[in-house]
């Protein structure tokens, strides 16, 4: 199975993804993520990528769209997917519709997580994440057993230099432009759930789950 989560930063498209991840034993494969190691390892591509993601703007989409389906070159037929943050754009949708469709191997369900502007501005001005795997925790909806380390893997908590205000706002205004239109695109295909991400971190996963059966069915 292969499923693709839609959602502005901060809708929680990072914690459902670990959580469906383990329920369905599907391989995350998180965008940012992948950028931010290149970025902190100081690779090739960490550098070409580094000023658009310093900056809060979209890697172009060669770029991007090579990165990814390297990542997924790697991972080749082991076991099913789940991307987050990947695609943004269209041309990116595209790209990946034609791998997977060339690897027989479809997405089975996009969701959208729902989550109104001003919550997602509240909810990231309280996100940390790990410096080992980046999981994501927040201080008011999601803390950490012990503050400032993560529960998983022990390693420091740290906030993102891109969750800063101004460049949220523009993060956010790059979200409802163009990411947003994604959800035509596979409400085409009919593929496309859209569930509320405002509730607790349980509910929104059940809401998932049901979804994710219902368009797998
Ligand atoms: P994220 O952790 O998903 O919020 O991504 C962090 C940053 O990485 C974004 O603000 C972009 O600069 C870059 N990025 C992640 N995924 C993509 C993508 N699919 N296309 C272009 N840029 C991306």
């Amino acid at each position: 199975m292969n499923i693709l989560l839609i959602g502005a930063q901060g809708s929680g498209k990072g914690t459902q993804a670990e959580l469906l991840a383990e329920r369905y034993k599907l391989k995350p494969l998180a965008s940012g993520e992948l950028l931010r190691t290149a970025i902190a390892e100081g690779t090739a591509t960490g550098e070409q990528v580094r000023p658009y993601v310093e900056r809060g703007d979209l890697v172009p989409d060669a770029l991007m769209i090579e990165l990814i389906l390297d990542a997924m070159r790697r991972l080749q037929g082991e076991q099913g997917i789940i991307l987050d943050g990947f695609p943004r754009t269209i041309p990116q949708a595209q790209a990946l519709d034609a791998r997977l469709n060339e690897l027989g191997q479809p997405l089975n369900a996009v969701i959208y997580l729902d989550v109104p502007r001003d919550l997602l501005l509240d909810r990231l001005a309280g996100r940390y994440i790990c410096r080992a795997h980046g999981h994501v925790w927040n201080i008011k909806t999601r803390p950490p057993k012990t503050q400032g380390v993560c529960d998983y893997d022990g390693s420091e908590l740290y906030q993102r230099s891109d969750d800063q205000p101004e460049k949220i706002a523009h993060r956010l205004d790059i979200f409802f432009s163009e990411t947003i239109r994604l959800l035509d695109y596979y409400e085409r295909q009919g593929k496309l759930a859209r569930v509320n991400g405002v509730s607790g971190i349980e509910q929104v996963n059940q809401a998932i789950t049901q979804a994710i059966e219902k368009l797998a069915a």
